[in-house]
């Protein structure tokens, strides 16, 4: 096979940068994938390469590696001693139960990559990488702002890929022949180049599984795992605060290659109080008193979180005075904050003809 320059392939310049690069990669991947191309071997045949020279040209070392032996030319690669040169990306032997790929650094980013660019309804079809740990889930919830303040328990429902029932993972409808893949001998992988150019990636004609499904299963459409929900009862602790963050370990998506699951990461969305508001541990809320109770003092009852408890308000209190209940707010890593209590004073929108002249009496007093 002869050597392919990997610029023509992604059609950018030698002097490309990496988003160029990226993009160039992404536009073709989209147009070639086998998703968008089935049974046409050759967009798949052109998959591979454009995948193969992105993941060169994407590693800056790798790229750097491949420009140096870009200057011999095509007849110039077989004299390259491969086993110095390429150690970090040559052809790695399978081993054990699957194949190792932890060297090759751009395949990580690969699979990333791809999860955003072909949106598989949520599915990802994986090769068989080493062991890597699945991915993370995030989720919002909606956390009741009293739950938030004394903690509680909710449940939630977590979305969950399971291994299909039906067909066990495999795909394949239970019943009907399977066969060996063409392109990578059952191997799931296929290796592109030669010598030190020689690298694997996951086979994308069978998506790393080395089988070929005659019939899909039913049940997954041939994914081999299904989405299901499942109710967590989950444990808020008292005081969390809005955009807190709860860490559910390896409730994710299932690991790879033996690696374990993802974690679930929750972000709590604390709901809004009609009576407190809260700032940090510190609890805020406004009471409306009357101007006669500004004027000549009062006792009023004031509803915290652990009941309601008596404020002083002294004569000759001024509209939106703030009053501190200590100790009334929320306990956060074992420290209280306070209540602050804010208080409008109403002024009555209309008067009695009696009540009038009482206040006009009032003010000849010269208050
Ligand atoms: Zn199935
Ligand atoms: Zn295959």
């Amino acid at each position: 096979m002869a050597h392919r320059d990997y610029y023509k392939i992604l059609g950018v310049k030698e002097k490309a940068s990496p988003n160029e690069i990226k993009k160039a990669y992404r536009d073709l991947a989209k147009k070639y994938h086998p998703d968008a191309n089935p049974g046409d071997k050759a967009a798949g045949e052109r998959f591979k390469d454009i995948s193969a020279a992105y993941e060169v040209l994407s590693d800056p070392k790798k790229r750097k590696q491949y420009d140096q032996l870009r200057q011999f030319g095509p007849g110039g690669f077989r004299g390259f001693d491969a086993g110095k040169g390429f150690q970090s990306w040559e052809f790695r032997q399978p081993h054990g139960g699957g194949f190792s790929f932890q060297d090759l650094g751009g395949l990580g980013g690969f699979s990333d990559l791809f999860g955003d660019l072909f949106d598989l309804g949520g599915r990802t079809r994986q090769a068989r990488y080493g062991p890597r740990k699945g991915e993370d889930l995030h989720f919002d919830i909606k956390v009741p702002f009293d739950m938030a303040i004394s903690g509680g328990r909710t449940v939630i429902n977590l979305p969950r890929e399971e291994v299909c029932p039906n067909c066990s993972g495999t795909g394949s409808q239970p019943g009907f022949s399977t066969s060996v893949c063409p392109d990578c001998q059952g191997r799931g992988v296929i290796t592109i180049g030669q010598g030190g150019f020689a690298i694997n990636r996951p086979c994308p004609r069978c998506y790393g599984r080395g089988t070929i499904i005659s019939q899909p299963c039913s049940n997954c459409a041939g994914i081999g795992q299904v989405k299901r929900t499942r109710k967590v009862s989950l444990k808020v602790p008292a005081g969390v605060s809005d955009g807190g963050k709860i860490r559910l370990r390896q409730q994710g998506l299932p690991g790879m290659g033996g690696g374990p699951p993802g974690d679930v990461i929750l972000t709590l969305r604390v709901g809004e109080h009609h009576f407190f508001r809260r700032r940090g541990r510190d609890i805020l809320c406004r009471i409306p008193i009357s101007v006669v109770q500004a004027i000549l003092g009062s006792r009023i009852r004031v509803r915290t979180i652990d009941g309601k408890v008596e404020l002083k308000i002294p004569s000759g209190t001024q509209p939106g005075t703030t009053f501190r209940l200590k100790g009334k707010g929320l306990s956060v890593n074992g420290k209280r904050g306070d209540q602050l209590v804010t208080v409008d004073v109403r002024v009555p929108k209309s008067l009695s003809e009696k009540q009038r002249k009482l206040i006009e009496e009032f003010d000849r007093e010269g208050a």
